[in-house]
């Protein structure tokens, strides 16, 4: 479209010309004394209004005007996409009405998916490896998710820490293998690399403390331990840079869920409300039950299980060490040690995927939990002096996590069997009327506790979401 301001003696009048078609004000037709009038573009921006033989009127030679054109192009623009925004609007209602009315009748239709629930919200309810997978698995389908993580960091019980000198440490999960295929092709499909645990050479078992250890080789492992290059946060960091940051909040603990006309209403610990269409809980089923309350409440099967599921890994004491060279391997020892008689009761090799950074990581003996980090160091540094000598006294840096926070454990953590209810069925189904759904490695029915079970949960419930979400 093109505006020009026509000037007629000392009037000004606008005139349009959209394509060929000429839109006039009468009074230039009347000034004019044109039956029919035309507005023709000359060369300079330029216009002149001609009449059917195109005798020019002399008195109406005109300016294009730049600033009005752009100015109503823009005005026009705005006007048709909103046209088209509620043509689109009042389609998509139009085709929902019907096969809403025949689902409620209970007629099978076949979905077509005409649109994957763009205008449904999705809420996940923590950011540890389960969430963050599913996410990522609901954005690769342009369904929008919000995660709300309680604390404030991603990763739940992954924590990779940069040592003094930059050496990625574990303080939670690590090590994975040939058995966990839907963590491999996860690592694969992001682009990350593994490489196996360092097992070679001399290991030890301290059997009792007045005993000398015993040492062993273990042989190349057939199916071998593996690490993350840079450490498992990678895994966490991938998937959240594939996530817009925006729809990641931390410090959002939620507290409550519930039920409403249209979705679920979920409330955090900071006061705030959101709103969803459907959500899923990440979050470990002892502290679902503990620390969040449900309007309706939940079904009384679910309500005995989610308080009895074990929680893999509560109570765990992680500890690693970082030094500036690998002085064990050189002597030949593998970082290798199990040991029934001092405060470290597994130990293994942490030199990084470049081997240019060294350590170890480990578990402590749970009573370990009652002494201060300091006391705890001195034992753990102790007991590696009398296994690998004096140098192993001074490391660079010592850091330990006792994993019983509010991120993992409801206050009264209820002792259990290994596994005992992971993936129960009332785990695998939906609630509120297909709007609530668990995810959370306990909930896997393969490999519950581990990170694969993690992956596993978020994919099953990726397969039963997405249908639902077509429109
Ligand atoms: C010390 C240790 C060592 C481990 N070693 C290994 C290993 O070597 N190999 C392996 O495969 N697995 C290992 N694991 C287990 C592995 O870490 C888990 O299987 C996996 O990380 C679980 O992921 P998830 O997302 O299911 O749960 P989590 O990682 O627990 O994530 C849950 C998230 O929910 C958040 N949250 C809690 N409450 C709320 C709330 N009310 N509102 C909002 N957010 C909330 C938490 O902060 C957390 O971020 C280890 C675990 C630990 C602790």
């Amino acid at each position: 479209m093109v505006v020009y301001r026509v000037r007629i003696g000392n009037r000004a009048v606008l005139c349009f010309q959209f394509g060929f078609v000429s839109v006039v004000p009468p009074i230039v037709k009347q000034i004019c004394r044109q039956v029919s009038v035309q507005l023709r573009a000359i060369p300079n921006s330029t216009a002149t209004i001609v009449n059917k033989r195109n005798a020019v009127n002399p008195s109406a030679v005109v300016p294009a005007d730049n600033r009005l054109n752009i100015l109503f192009g823009k005005l026009l623009f705005k006007f048709l996409f909103a046209v088209w925004v509620l043509l689109l609007i009042s389609t998509i209602n139009f085709l929902k009405r019907p096969l809403k009315a025949k689902m409620q009748k209970g007629n099978f239709v076949t979905l077509k998916i005409i649109q994957m629930g763009l205008n449904e919200r999705i809420c996940i309810v923590g950011g540890g490896l389960s969430g963050l997978t599913l996410a990522y698995l609901l954005s690769q389908r342009n369904i929008r998710v919000t995660i709300l993580e309680a604390s404030p960091r991603l990763g739940g019980r992954i924590q990779t820490i940069q040592g003094a000198i930059g050496t990625p440490l574990e303080l939670g999960a690590t090590w994975f293998s040939d058995m966990h295929p839907s963590l491999l092709s996860l690592i694969d499909e992001l682009g990350l690399k593994k490489y196996p645990q360092f097992s070679k050479g001399i290991s030890l078992f301290q059997t009792k403390s007045f005993e000398p250890p015993q040492k062993f080789f273990i042989p190349e492992a057939e199916i071998p331990s593996y690490r993350l290059a840079g450490g498992t946060q990678m895994l966490i960091d991938t998937l959240a840079e594939k996530l817009p940051k925006e729809n990641i909040l931390l410090n959002t603990k939620v507290t409550a869920i519930k039920e409403t006309e249209d979705g679920i209403e979920l409330a955090s610990s900071d006061g705030r409300k959101h709103h969803a269409g459907k959500v899923i809980i990440c979050i470990l089923p002892q502290l679902t039950a503990k620390q969040i309350t449900f309007s309706p409440e939940l079904p009384d099967a679910l309500k005995v299980i989610l308080p009895n599921v074990q929680t893999w890994m509560a109570g765990a004491i992680k500890f690693t060490l970082e030094y500036d060279n690998p002085f064990w391997r050189k002597e030949g020892y593998s970082g290798m040690l199990f040991s029934h008689a001092g405060i470290i009761t597994e130990m293994y090799d942490h030199t990084n995927y470049e081997e240019d950074k060294f350590g170890f990581t480990g578990f402590l003996n749970g009573s370990a939990a009652s002494y201060s980090q300091k006391v705890r160091k001195e034992f753990v540094l102790n007991q590696l002096t009398d296994l690998l000598g004096a140098r192993a006294l001074k490391p660079i840096a010592y850091f330990d996590k006792i994993w019983t926070d509010e991120f993992i454990l409801a206050e009264n953590q209820l002792v259990q069997r290994p596994h005992q209810n992971n993936g129960h069925l009332v785990l695998q189904q939906s609630y509120m009327d297909e709007k609530l759904f668990f995810s959370a490695t306990e909930t896997a029915k393969e490999f519950p506790g581990y990170m694969e079970g993690a992956v596993i949960a978020a994919q099953s419930v990726a397969e039963r979401l997405i249908p639902l979400l077509a429109i």
